[in-house]
């Protein structure tokens, strides 16, 4: 077969390294705080989404052991046959509680909740109005739902209700991120619930970056814009990720019961894969109790973003560089070059900080930049470190 398609793949492997574009991975074995080793080399991260540092917490790290000796290492089968473990069960009921609302759903993994629940609630006769900017399981949910995607401008609501007005469908899904991964901007929630309802919509929201973080006790951006528990809304259906902040792995959805049942009816990925592990269960329920109790872990956290924006006031005054709005632990240092990014990332890879670019098409063409992950992990000390770094190779390129 002189010209099979899988020939063609080396060809385009080169391509990609041809254009800068093949990406590696690194090996990475954590080394205390938010330092790591790296391929064997030591490394200051800011690159991490365990934004309160529970990943390495002993009571949950002890939570997962005392849940693999009662439940073992794996489920066994779907939550739908024999996977669903008291664990599990008690996680639900758990989850429920921190993010106040009727009741929740668990799964294995965040992209596989995106990428099946969306599925479950729209389809071919009915319409999408999805952010620009939402995350790519979001995307790849709305694309497998076969619904008309109606894609407007990021956080732009008269664009928003533009459309919904103009859409003639009988179910509507709004979908969004609350937090924006990329930006670390945020949705305007309660703006985004008065539409739904005007329009007879549903709401998804996702708050994979908010989930720990934001509201009273972290409960969420839903909790932050009042509208859970006595004020939870039906329209909406709450999805957070449990790889995050909460520090271990999975995602889940909430809202209320007949939301909640249908998509235990509905979705594929719920029934059609292998439940996560009850040891992992553990130690999200011990990672929730963590994160009730993690005042001090936000205002630590709050307190490195303070000072990580007011260190870099002064290179950005030298530099045109510029850092997004934010108060979440996403912090966006946008250079707009693409080569100058990835060299400012290689600079201070050699001064053994790592800080990931992020170029097109992840983000928009001229807005290449530096993706500062923040973390109740970090000392002042590390904050320090990444500033004068900043700072001095700021001086010498100027
Ligand atoms: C990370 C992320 C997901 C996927 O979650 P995982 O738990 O990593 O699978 C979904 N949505 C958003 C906005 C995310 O940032």
């Amino acid at each position: 077969m002189p010209d099979s398609w899988l020939q063609a793949l080396p060809q385009q492997l080169q391509k990609l390294q041809d254009q800068h574009l093949q990406r590696h991975r690194r090996e990475v074995v954590p080394a205390g705080g938010a330092h790591v080793k790296v391929n064997g080399q030591p490394m200051l991260q800011f690159c991490s989404n365990d934004y309160l540092g529970l990943s390495q917490h002993p009571a949950l790290i002890e939570a997962a052991r005392q849940g693999a000796l009662e439940f073992g290492v794996g489920a066994g089968g779907s939550p739908m046959v024999n996977g669903h473990s008291t664990a599990n069960a008690q996680l639900e009921e758990a989850l429920a509680s921190y993010v106040q609302l009727p009741r929740a759903l668990y799964f294995y993994a965040g992209f596989a909740t995106n990428v099946s629940v969306i599925p479950a609630l729209v389809g071919a006769d009915d319409a999408i109005f999805s952010d620009a900017l939402n995350h790519a399981s979001l995307i790849d949910g709305c694309r497998l739902s076969r619904a008309s995607i109606h894609r407007y401008e990021h956080t732009d609501l008269a664009d928003l209700e533009c459309r919904l007005a103009a859409s003639s469908h009988r179910r509507k899904l709004v979908i969004s991120d609350a937090v924006f991964s990329m930006d670390g901007d945020v949705a305007d929630i309660r703006a985004l619930v008065a539409l739904c309802e005007r329009y007879d919509a549903l709401l998804m929201l996702d708050d994979a970056h908010g989930f720990g973080i934001c509201g009273p006790q972290g409960r969420g951006s839903l909790a932050a814009a009042g509208l859970t528990g006595a004020n939870a809304s039906p329209r909406v259906l709450y999805m957070g990720t449990l790889s995050k902040s909460a520090g271990v792995a999975g995602g889940f959805v909430a809202g209320s019961n007949t939301l909640i049942e249908w998509l235990l009816q509905r979705t594929r990925s719920y029934t059609f894969a292998t439940a996560a592990p009850g040891m992992l269960a553990r130690a999200l329920q011990q990672s929730l109790s963590a994160m009730e109790e993690g005042d001090h872990l936000r205002s630590q956290l709050q307190a490195r973003i303070a000072q990580l924006r007011a260190g870099l006031a002064p290179v950005l005054a030298i530099t045109g560089w510029q850092l997004l709005p934010s108060n979440t632990p996403i912090q966006a240092l946008v250079i707009g070059d693409n080569s100058k990014a990835l060299q400012l990332m290689e600079a201070l890879r050699e001064r053994s900080i790592w800080v990931p670019a992020i170029r097109p098409p992840t983000v928009a063409a001229g807005t290449a930049r530096l993706r500062i992950a923040l973390s109740a992990a970090h000392t002042p000390q590390d904050i320090v470190q990444l500033v004068n770094a900043l700072q001095e190779i700021a001086g010498r390129s100027r």
